[in-house]
């Protein structure tokens, strides 16, 4: 694949109201009535890019609400005759793609789910060859990055150049305040690599509750994200699907011009040199950090020969959980979080655990 994609920024797929991208609309079309009137709310707002609804929905469980099928199709074409706003639907397989196609939807947006399918991918992606449609493909539900621009390669080499991106937060065991975990460093890292690439983030479904829309909004401004999808209903308590997360479109633009926007650049002399110099201490510090790390490190493949040579395991629990009691406790008094120091240590230790495996099994041990 080519190292810089030839794909276009989404916000030159339509004229659009200005910074950031929104696309809104319900979880699920439910009724021809139901999609009419979010449509019109969401049209009314002023600050809608682009109208969503799922009419073929992967759920969870079976017995769920499965969506109405190609039977809402014609509700969402007669929301955008009265609107003007264009559309997007979820596809998830070939048929998907030939009924929205057929029906002139703009834009198709890839699930969670099927982004971690490979096999779906390429059927939706040869699917789709030769059609002038948007593409939006959402993370999939395991963090793994290397399917993600899987996912956009089948779309990129069957010809499509209108692709972005939706983080939707990944599938997690543990309880969580999030109903996704938005582990940010995966949508970070998928923007360095596919920097041409616009990015939209869904609160929606990361947040998997009303009280936290915002919340996670405003952290995608500020980490300059193009866009936002979310999910926006009518009636939201009367959702058949996701009810907790969905919002009127009136509460939307509450949300909407709450968000407060930052720009990534500043022009001001003074601030540019206030910011420069802080970023060389950073810099300073890091260098720092970097070269101590390295001496531990030494340590450790010393403490690794003792241990070989002494014909002793390589860990040792009990001196281990001392230690990081230790940093914990130390790193809280220094106003650092305990999470932070538990991550970052649980890092380093599993490090110098590999470097001394390594120096056990360099040669075999002696006898
Ligand atoms: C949705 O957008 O309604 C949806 C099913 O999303 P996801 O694929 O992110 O779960
Ligand atoms: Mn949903």
């Amino acid at each position: 694949m080519p190292k810089s994609l030839n794909v276009k920024s989404i916000t030159t797929w339509k004229e659009y109201n200005g910074r950031p991208f929104i696309i809104a609309g319900p979880c699920s079309a439910e009724s021809e009535k139901q999609v009419l009137e979010t449509a019109i709310g969401l049209k009314k707002t002023g600050k809608v890019d682009v109208l969503r609804a799922g009419i073929w929905k992967p759920r969870t469980r079976p017995n769920s609400f499965e969506g109405v099928g190609s039977a809402g199709l014609p509700w969402l074409k007669k929301a955008k005759q009265e609107t003007g706003l264009p559309l997007t639907i979820e596809v998830a397989n070939a048929k998907h793609v030939y009924e929205a196609l057929k029906f002139g939807v703009d834009i198709l947006w890839i699930g969670a789910r099927t982004a971690a399918n490979p096999f779906a991918m390429q059927e939706i992606a040869t699917a789709m060859e030769g059609a002038d449609v948007g593409v939006l493909i959402k993370n999939p539900i395991n963090p793994d990055l290397e399917l993600w621009v899987g996912a956009v390669e089948r779309v990129y080499n069957a010809g499509i150049r209108k692709i972005g991106l939706i983080h939707r937060g990944f599938s997690t065991y543990e309880k969580s305040r999030f109903r996704n975990l938005p582990q940010w460093q995966i949508p970070i890292e998928m923007k360095s690599r596919l920097p041409q690439v616009s990015m939209l983030n869904d609160p929606s479904h990361i947040g998997g509750k009303r009280s936290l829309l915002l919340e996670i909004a405003q952290k995608a401004m500020d980490l300059n994200y193009d866009g936002l999808m979310i999910e926006s209903h009518i009636n939201p308590d009367a959702a058949l699907s996701d009810a907790q997360q969905q919002v009127t479109p009136t509460r939307l633009a509450e949300i909407l011009n709450n968000l407060v926007l930052r720009e990534p650049m500043t022009h001001n002399d003074h601030v540019k040199s206030a910011l420069d110099e802080l970023r060389n201490k950073i810099d300073f510090y890091d260098d720092q950090l970097l070269e101590i790390v390295e001496q531990r490190m030494e340590v450790v493949k010393s403490i690794g020969q003792i241990k070989k040579e002494n014909n002793m395991s390589i860990l040792q629990n009990k001196r281990w959980e001392e230690i990081i009691y230790k940093s914990i406790e130390k790193g809280a008094q220094k106003g650092l979080s305990r999470e932070f120091i538990n991550r970052a240590f649980k890092a380093i230790h599993q490090e110098s655990i590999n470097l001394q495996t390594e120096i056990m099994n360099d040669s075999k041990v002696k006898r």
